[in-house]
């Protein structure tokens, strides 16, 4: 089963794509990790997208398509789950060209729908494990009294460099413009359904679950 969480930054899709890597042994596709990382490791390619990043503007279809394209040639595992892409409606043509080239099928479209309040909040207050990844909220998740991760044990805890209001009003910006025309896409290609992104997480793992059993 392949599948694309599609929200805002902030709706959950890290979140709850860990859950389905977890319990369904499903493969995370996040665009935005394999950028952060050739970015931190320094190659050519982090170079290029760094200061693309840090102002919260998108990277070229043409970068990200070919970091699809690489790991859907990898092991399938239960499945892929595309967290943070397709970000356009170009990324998504390319999508469906790729996976059919690989004999597979896109089998569902979530959409995690919260509303702005909430996000620009939510990502005010997040951090992610260092070791493993695992997300926390100031507010929500706040990470353990004694200072390690409950998932690894880890200590270390990191702050998105695009965590910041100013960019963040440019990431909400680029997904109203340019993601957002993906829900009448899907939904016209019969893929769409819809959760509530702003439940407790627990709920909002539920609702996903229904509509991949259904
Ligand atoms: P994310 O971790 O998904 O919030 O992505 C972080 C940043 O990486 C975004 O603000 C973009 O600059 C870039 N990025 C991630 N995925 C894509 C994509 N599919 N298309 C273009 N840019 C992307």
């Amino acid at each position: 089963m392949n599948i694309i969480l599609l929200g805002p930054p902030g709706a959950g899709k890290g979140t709850q794509a860990r859950f389905l890597c977890e319990e369904r042994d499903m493969i995370q596709l996040s665009t935005g990790d394999m950028l952060r990382e050739a970015k931190d490791s320094g190659t050519e390619m982090g170079k290029i997208v760094a200061d693309v990043m840090a102002r919260g503007e998108l990277v070229t279809d043409e970068i990200v398509i070919g970091l699809i394209r690489e790991k859907l040639k990898g092991d399938k595992k239960g499945g892929f789950i595309f967290d943070g892409f397709p970000r356009t409606l170009a990324q998504a043509d390319a999508l469906s060209e790729l996976l059919a080239e690989e004999g597979e099928t896109l089998d569902a479209v979530i959409e995690m729908r919260v509303d702005d309040e909430a996000l620009v909040s939510r990502i005010k207050a997040r951090s992610t494990c260092g070791g493993c990844g695992d997300v926390y909220n100031d507010n929500t998740k706040p990470i353990p009294e004694d200072g390690k991760c409950s998932n690894c044990g880890g200590t270390e805890f990191k702050r998105r460099a695009d965590d910041n209001e100013e960019s963040l009003k440019q990431r909400l910006m680029e997904y109203y413009k340019k993601t957002s025309p993906l829900i009448g896409y899907y939904h016209a290609k019969g893929l769409l359904s819809s959760v509530d992104g702003l439940g407790e997480i627990s709920a909002v793992k539920a609702d996903i679950a229904k509509v991949l059993d259904a």
